[in-house]
């Protein structure tokens, strides 16, 4: 042995394990290689090699090198970076770039050709079996005997008699090159001087970061394709990442690429079958793969010579990834800008605070467009105060809100009903006794889908039918639904207007990008008249018969103290409202609230976004927190409340005293219970020039949680319960 190979493995351990280099098999860092773990082998990557010399401990040896492409070295320090960010071991992140390579390569697929020898008899049926493997693709035995119209025994005849062989072909068709050469649209002028800023931020080349905030339908999709084409140009080996919140803007966004670069990207999201999966990742780690439009994870792909991140959306809450490894895409998406020497485009019409920030002190480029494109006017929007104008006992649309969907309706227009809230009702109750039905291990309300006919809990994905009889107390039909949710909205718009298309738009009726695509389009090609929608369409889409936005419920937002809460509603209710009359039809919004006077509703309804932020921020500079302070969030949880209790406590006592660094807690989280895991929780704030994921690493090493009890840090928390 004269080196050492320390290899990281993806999975949750502290750290990379030290392993014998075997002679001659020469290795560098970010290989793939197979190394011995206990009784297996595992998947691995090299992340620094040193000299052995004087080492006498017996280290055991690399298995091999694995045929796979290595990490680039940018990746590999991204995930690191990553991975001390969160405070987390440096397996997960490397778990979620590893994920293309590990995933099951496709089975090569048989097909058949041609041998050259002729058959000994020629019947009409080969006959036809002979022409038809003339015209098309290979095909499969099955394949080709349905195109020439035969049965297959016709085929299988050919093949024994040698006229026919079976060919094994590997699907691993290139991923088309970008056409730079399409013209692009005629951009309007400030879509013109925002482009041209791009590229002029392109060309200065290294690290460079720009907001690109423009009103909802400015046309900033099309402002940076142009930045994507510019990219692409100007480096025949450029790479370009579109990250996107939701699969069902992936949809969208795919077209518009393929429109304007004469091939589709590829698509990164958990809804790409393994052996896809693996082709993008073996050719994004190539470089064959050039435009990679996705979801978070796809900020952890090798790219080789990425030169341009677009952020979409960038104010979207779904960036932040709450599971497992916990990251802010959007923020990740800078720090990864900033080691491959990239740029880094954000883009919204509702930016978050922190981008916001980053833009006013200057960090950022700041670009506006505050028009909508051709001259489609932003909507009215309206407030309906429920308080006057309550709707019917039982149902959930206002009479005004009722009185503007007929008129929409009898122009052939279309209503988006806004409300974001699954199912069919959030609440089930016991009239007899008054018991609210929780999951059996988790304090959370199960909700009703009566499309399913089950009782479902949103926060575990537990379900089961509902009972006639109340689980509590045993009284027969007792049970009513408390609340809207989409699907009730829907029964109440169908009886409302019984001959309208109405469609309902939640993850439960576009469950995957195929879904979410066919109501997408049908949408667009005004197949349906009112479409009852959750977050999911609420954002990005383009539906030119669309006039009238109503939002059910605007408070829905408001409720619960997140740090976030009146943002985050401002952002959802303006994208909203923001689909109405993106074309040549003026639209118009209103929302449903209890609040009329709140601070966000007078602001929608002016639509002084400025205003608004103006005063968010100065409460957010005034309690230090984000973006002018940081935060993060401790949850300690486990399944006996005594030991948990206890080892909240010790781990207060344990907490660094720093200047600069409150801890707030333990105190009961709001979810106090979920899979039968109790859970408790801590906050810290801390100034601007704190290190806080050093603080919380060095806290954490004080602490040591035994047996079931577990720590979970998150930095920068976006949820609070
Ligand atoms: P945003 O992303 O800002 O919401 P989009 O890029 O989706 O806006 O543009 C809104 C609509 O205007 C889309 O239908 C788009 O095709 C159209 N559009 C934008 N810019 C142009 C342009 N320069 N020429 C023609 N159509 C445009």
């Amino acid at each position: 042995m004269s080196r050492i190979a320390q290899v990281l493995l993806p999975m949750p351990l502290p750290e990379a394990f030290d392993y014998a280099e075997p002679d001659g098999m020469d290795l560098k860092v970010g290989d793939q290689v197979a190394a011995p773990l206990g009784p297996r082998l595992l998947r691995g990557v090299v992340v620094s090699l040193r000299d052995a010399t004087g080492v006498n401990r017996a280290l055991k040896s690399i298995e091999s090198r694995l045929d796979d492409p290595a990490l680039p070295p940018a990746t590999l320090e991204f995930v690191l970076w990553a991975a001390r960010y969160s405070v987390d071991a440096p397996g997960q992140p490397l778990a979620i770039a590893l994920r293309g390579a590990r995933a099951a390569k496709a089975a090569p697929r048989r097909v058949v050709q041609a041998t050259g020898s002729v058959p000994a008899r020629l019947t009409p049926a080969r006959a036809k079996v002979l022409e038809a493997l003339g015209d098309g693709d290979a095909a499969s035995p099955a394949d080709l005997a349905r195109r020439a119209g035969v049965s297959s025994g016709v085929v299988k005849a050919l093949i024994d008699e040698g006229v026919l062989a079976i060919r094994l072909l590997d699907d691993d068709a290139p991923f088309p090159e970008p056409d730079v050469s399409l013209p692009s649209a005629a951009l309007n002028p400030s879509q013109a001087a925002a482009a041209a800023a791009l590229n002029a931020m392109l060309d200065e080349g290294g690290f460079q970061a720009a907001l690109l905030d423009g009103v909802t339908g400015s046309g900033k999709t099309e402002v940076y394709l142009e930045a994507a084409a510019h990219a692409l140009a100007a480096d025949p080996h450029a790479q370009v990442l579109v990250l996107l919140p939701e699969i069902a803007l992936t949809q969208a966004v795919l077209a518009r690429f393929e429109a304007r670069f004469g091939a589709a990207p590829a698509e990164w999201h958990s809804g790409v079958a393994p052996p896809l999966r693996r082709r993008v990742w073996e050719a994004v780690a190539s470089g064959a793969c050039r435009v990679v439009v996705g979801a978070r994870s796809a900020l952890f792909l090798p790219f080789r010579n990425l030169k341009l991140i677009v952020v979409d959306e960038e104010h979207d809450g779904s960036f932040k990834q709450e599971e497992g490894f916990i990251y802010q895409a959007r923020d990740l998406a800078v720090v990864r800008a900033k080691i491959e020497g990239a740029s880094v485009i954000l883009a919204s019409a509702t930016p978050s605070l922190e981008t916001l920030r980053n833009a006013e002190t200057g960090r950022y480029r700041w670009l506006r467009l505050a028009a909508r494109h051709g001259g489609a006017r932003l909507p009215e929007i309206d407030l309906i105060d429920l308080r006057e104008a309550p709707p019917e006992h039982g149902r959930w649309l206002s009479p005004p809100l009722v009185a503007a969907m007929r008129d929409t309706y009898a122009l052939g227009e279309q209503t988006l009903l806004f409300l974001n809230r699954r199912g069919y009702a959030p609440l089930v109750l016991c009239k007899s006794c008054g018991e609210r039905l929780c999951a059996p291990d988790t304090d959370s309300w199960l909700v009703e889908h009566r499309y399913s006919g089950r009782l479902v809990c949103h926060l575990t994905g537990f379900s089961m039918p509902k009972p006639e009889r109340c689980p509590h107390c045993g009284a027969k039909d007792s049970l009513v639904s408390i609340g809207p949710g989409v699907e009730r909205v829907h029964e109440e718009a169908q009886a409302l207007f019984p001959d309208a298309r109405v469609a309902v738009f939640s993850s439960d009726t576009a469950f995957d990008a195929r879904e979410a695509r066919r109501l997408v389009e049908s949408m667009a090609a005004g197949e349906i008249d009112i479409l009852v929608a959750t977050q999911a369409a609420a954002k990005g889409h383009n539906f030119p018969m669309l006039t009238l936005v109503g939002v059910v419920d605007a408070d829905l937002g408001l409720r619960g103290g997140d740090l976030r809460a009146a943002e985050r509603t401002y952002q959802l209710l303006a994208q909203a409202t923001g689909r109405a009359g993106r074309h040549d039809r003026p639209g118009r919004a209103l929302l449903q609230t209890w609040a009329p006077e709140h601070a966000v509703m007078q602001a929608l309804k002016a639509q002084d976004r400025d205003a608004f932020l103006a005063a968010e921020m100065g409460e957010r500079e005034a309690a230090g927190l984000p973006p002018f302070g940081r935060l993060a969030a401790v949850i300690v949880s486990g399944p006996d409340p005594g030991a948990l209790e206890a080892f909240a406590r010790d781990m207060a006592q344990a907490a660094p005293n720093t200047a600069g660094v409150e801890v707030f807690g333990p105190a009961d989280a709001p979810l106090g219970l979920i899979r039968g895991r109790r859970r408790k929780r801590f906050l810290v704030r801390a100034d601007r020039a704190v290190d806080l994921s050093a603080y919380m690493a060095a806290w954490r090493a004080r602490v040591r949680p035994t047996g079931a009890l577990r720590v979970t840090i998150d930095i920068d928390p976006y949820s609070f319960l």
